[in-house]
């Protein structure tokens, strides 16, 4: 098991990189980015693991999401399922919102920038 050497805070800050020797198959762990930490684990055992958002600093729980989410590998900065879907949502509402639009107006292109996507018919 990991050495469990007293951290200077409660929970850690993971980042995936590979451990494993030079001409060796890849060795990745979860390695704790704290100053002052050494703390890792493997990422297969990383799962249920609490940890801190590499992105907002919440507390999050590595789940399957983070473990698959790299075309199912584990995150490289594990972050958050709210990140997730912050990263995500606007940009997807944008593109469907433009798609809408040019559906609608299919002669048209618009000149100036976006088209006025929040009028309902
Ligand atoms: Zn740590
Ligand atoms: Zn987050």
């Amino acid at each position: 098991m990991s050495k469990l050497k007293k951290a200077n805070h409660p929970y850690h800050r993971f980042k995936k990189i590979n451990i494993g020797a030079f001409n060796k198959p890849p060795y990745w762990v979860y390695k704790c980015t704290k100053p002052n930490c050494s703390y890792y684990i493997r990422c297969e055992l990383a799962t249920d693991q609490v940890c801190e958002c590499n992105r907002c600093g919440k507390l999050m729980l590595i789940g399957k999401q983070v473990m698959t989410q790299n075309s199912s590998k584990p995150m490289t900065l594990p972050h958050c399922e709210d990140c997730t879907k912050r990263r995500k949502a606007p940009n997807a509402e944008k593109v469907d919102a433009i798609t809408e639009f040019l559906e609608r107006n299919k002669t048209e292109v618009p000149v100036d920038g976006l088209p006025p996507v929040l009028r309902k018919d």
